[in-house]
C-alpha cells in the first residue's frame, strides 16, 4: 500500500487514463477524488472503488474554468483537511495543422491541457506548501519530444505542461512540492477506442502498432503505475521529471528491418 492515508485529486477520472489511475490509487490505500466534466462517468468510478473496498467520491469541475478548480481544492480541503496528491490529468486532442486549425479551437484545447494543469497547480500549491509538501503530475504525452503529422496544437500544448512541470518544479522545491508529468505513448483509452472504430479502425490500429517499439498499443493502467510511483514517496529523489511510457515509440528510429 504505497498512498494509505493520502488525500489524491485526479482529474479526467471519469474515464481512460485518468480512470485507472482513481482505481489504482484508491487500491494503494488513497481517497480518491474523481474529478471530471462529465459527472456521470466520475460518479460511475467512485461507485466502481467503493463496489471495490475503496474511499472515492466524485465532483464535477471544467478545469479550464478558475473558479471550478479553486472550489474542487477548496472542497477537498473542507472535506478532508488536506491534499496529498493532484493528478491534471484532464486533456483531448484534436486534428489539424497550424493552417487548419481554427483559432477558436485551438485556444479552447489550450484552456483545458495547458491552462487546466497552470490552475490545478496555482491552487493546489499553497495547500500543499502550507502542509509542508506534496506531489503533483501532470499527463503530458511523447508528443511533446516528437512531432506528429496533423495534431499541431495538441503537440503544442503538451510540450508546454512538459516545460511548465519543469518550470514548476524548481519554483516549489524549497516547499517539498514534487511536481513530475508522464508522456504517455499511445494508449488504448476510450479515446482511441472511438477512433480505432471507424471505418478505416483496423489499418490505423496497425500502423500506430507499427510505430511502437513493443509493436502493440500502451494500456490505461500501464500509465497509472507510472503516475503512482511519481506521485509516492518511492519517487522521493524525483522532481521536475517528464517520464516517458510508450512502449519504445520515441526511442525507435526506424521499422524493423
Ligand atoms: P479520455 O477521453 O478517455 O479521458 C479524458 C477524460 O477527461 C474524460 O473523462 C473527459 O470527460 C475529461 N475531460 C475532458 N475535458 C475536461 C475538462 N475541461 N475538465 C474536466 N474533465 C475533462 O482520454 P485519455 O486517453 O484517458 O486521456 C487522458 C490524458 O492523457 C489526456 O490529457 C490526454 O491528452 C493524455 N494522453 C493520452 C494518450 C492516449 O494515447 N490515450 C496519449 C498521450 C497523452
Amino acid at each position: 500500500m504505497k498512498l494509505t492515508g493520502k488525500i489524491a485529486i485526479i482529474t479526467g477520472g471519469g474515464s481512460g487514463i485518468g480512470h485507472a489511475a482513481c482505481v489504482l490509487f484508491a487500491r494503494e490505500g488513497a481517497t480518491v477524488i474523481v474529478a471530471d466534466r462529465d459527472v456521470a462517468a466520475a460518479q460511475r468510478v467512485a461507485s466502481e472503488i467503493a463496489g471495490q473496498g475503496g474511499r472515492a467520491s466524485a465532483h464535477q469541475v471544467d478545469v479550464s474554468r478558475d473558479a471550478e478548480v479553486a472550489g474542487m481544492i477548496a472542497k477537498a480541503v473542507a472535506d478532508h483537511g488536506r491534499l496529498d496528491i493532484l493528478v491534471n490529468n484532464a486533456g483531448y486532442g484534436i486534428a489539424g495543422t497550424v493552417v487548419t486549425t481554427a483559432e477558436a479551437d485551438w485556444n479552447a484545447l489550450m484552456a483545458v491541457n495547458v491552462n487546466g494543469v497552470f490552475l490545478g497547480c496555482k491552487h493546489a500549491i499553497p495547500v500543499m506548501a502550507r502542509q509542508g509538501g506534496g506531489a503533483i503530475v501532470n499527463t503530458a504525452s511523447a508528443v511533446a519530444n516528437v512531432g506528429i503529422h496533423d495534431r499541431a496544437a495538441y503537440v503544442a500544448s503538451k510540450g508546454a505542461v512538459a516545460a511548465l512541470t519543469r518550470a514548476m518544479a524548481v519554483d516549489h522545491v524549497d516547499q517539498k512540492i514534487r511536481i513530475n508529468a508522464v508522456a504517455p505513448g499511445t494508449i488504448e483509452s476510450p479515446y482511441f477506442t472511438r477512433i480505432l472504430s471507424g471505418p478505416d479502425g483496423a489499418e490505423l490500429r496497425r500502423g500506430l502498432e507499427e510505430r511502437q517499439a513493443m509493436e502493440r498499443l500502451g494500456q490505461p493502467v500501464e500509465i497509472a503505475q507510472a503516475m503512482l510511483w511519481l506521485a509516492s514517496d518511492d519517487a522521493s529523489f524525483c522532481t521536475g521529471t517528464v517520464m516517458v511510457v510508450d512502449g519504445g515509440w520515441t526511442a525507435r528510429g526506424d521499422r524493423k528491418p
